[in-house]
């Protein structure tokens, strides 16, 4: 008898994104005429930049050639591009970070959910709430969380709630935790750690001999100065922190597949005689048994990215989307509802109003907008009486997402 992996039973479902399309399609099949517009999803709607394309395209031409051709590629990611990475978004930002301590990969999502596997599977985890499902998700197939309880909460999971009234920055445990995931800019509330929340999360890694999962994918969002892109612009998170990055958000990669994770080659976990492991050496073996790689034409298109060019049209493309961003927000606010985010990220997190429930909102945002977002409930208990709108929509769309909610809602909100 094949017994199943019962862990996968724990899991709530696909619920969220299969429950929106549920409701939109029924929706769209009552009212046929109506053109509903999504910010619901967190995919991009821009084409690759340029210089992407240009690469990838003599990429293609180097493969179709036997003097150029090239079959298997290293595991960990082609050098040029390790090392660009390095120069680009580490060294010229003075950060100390090599090309051997970077892992490329075909994303963040696979990054993300599969870090947890080179840990014991009795390591305590600590996740705010509300949160980018993977990393839950991820633990509860392991089988690290326990039961799923009435609250919507694991039993064996700490979790960080992230509220207005914490600014949506999670505040350390007072227990002991073995590995903490963060993501900044997060989705889905749209805000950024500052440095001294990061000095607070290191200080507290070091302290409890805890790892931190420091999921970046949204760096290229930040626009204000002050705010950190790296964790490793904070002084000893070398010796406690991983970072995600992905191609995805910043260059349009979501359908041509692209991240990378940095593991610091100082920083290690202990293993059952007490000996300290380098985690680099495992993530690598676990890469090679496990990992096919990251195709040479798509490395080449995002290496292309790391040149003034490319800099220049990343800048083009982020912009696009945070000028969607900022429509969004006034557009919210003139409209009377209280909205996050959006300025050092893609994402605007909405109070709902008069204490609807975030499908409620949903709902009511649909029949009368035909306008579709994401109930911040979807993301975890804290999220709910919370919505989430998204920037990737192309310009008209937005613009008339805004107008739409102008004239159909008139909330005049409390928020
Ligand atoms: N991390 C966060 C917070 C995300 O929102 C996403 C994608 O939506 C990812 C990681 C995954 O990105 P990728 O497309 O690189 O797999």
């Amino acid at each position: 008898m094949a017994h199943i992996n019962d862990n996968y039973q724990k899991l709530p479902g696909n619920y969220l994104f299969s429950e929106i399309a549920k409701r939109v399609s029924k929706f769209q099949s009552e009212n046929p005429n109506a053109k509903i517009i999504r910010l619901g999803i967190g995919d991009v709607t821009q084409p690759l930049p340029k210089v992407c394309i240009d690469a990838m395209k003599s990429a293609v031409d180097e493969m179709g050639d036997q003097k150029t051709f090239r079959g298997y590629g290293p595991e960990q990611g082609y050098e040029f591009l390790r090392e660009k990475i390095a120069e680009y978004n580490y060294k010229c930002r003075g950060l100390n970070v090599d090309a051997e301590e970077i892992f490329i990969s075909d994303g963040s999502k696979c990054d993300c959910g599969n870090i947890q596997e080179i840990f014991s599977l009795d390591s305590k985890i600590a996740i705010a709430d509300p949160v980018y499902p993977v990393y839950l998700d991820s633990n509860v197939m392991a089988g690290r969380t326990g039961d799923l309880k009435s609250d919507g909460h694991f039993e064996d999971v700490v979790y960080l709630p992230c509220t207005a009234e914490n600014n949506f920055s999670p505040k350390v445990p007072d227990e002991h935790v073995d590995l903490i995931y963060l993501c900044s800019p997060n989705n889905p509330t749209g805000t950024t750690l500052s440095k001294e929340a990061l000095r607070r999360w290191i200080d507290y890694a070091k302290k409890n001999d805890t790892v931190i999962f420091y999921d970046a994918a949204y760096a290229a969002y930040i626009t204000e100065n002050n705010m950190p892109r790296s964790i490793y612009e904070i002084d000893g998170a070398r010796d406690c922190a991983i970072e995600f990055r992905s191609f995805s958000k910043t260059a349009g990669f979501t359908g041509t597949r692209c991240g990378y994770v940095v593991i610091p080659k100082n920083l290690t976990g202990v293993n059952k005689n007490g000996e300290r492991v380098p985690l680099k050496n495992l993530w690598l073996r676990r890469q090679t048994t496990k990992f096919n790689g990251t195709a040479y034409i798509v490395q080449r298109g995002a290496e292309a990215i790391y040149s003034d060019e490319g800099q220049a049209q990343i800048k083009n493309l982020v912009g696009y989307y945070m000028e969607n961003a900022k429509i969004i927000r006034e557009g919210l606010e003139k409209v009377g509802l209280t909205a996050y985010g959006g300025i050092n990220a893609p994402y605007i997190w909405l109070k709902t109003p008069n204490d609807l429930s975030s499908w409620e909102f949903f709902d009511l945002l649909l029949n009368k907008a035909n306008v579709v977002g994401t109930p911040g409930a979807g993301f975890g208990p804290c999220g709910e009486n919370y919505f989430r709108l998204t920037s990737f929509g192309d310009r008209d769309n937005t613009i008339e997402a805004m107008k739409r909610l102008d004239q159909s809602l008139g909330l005049k909100a409390e928020g």
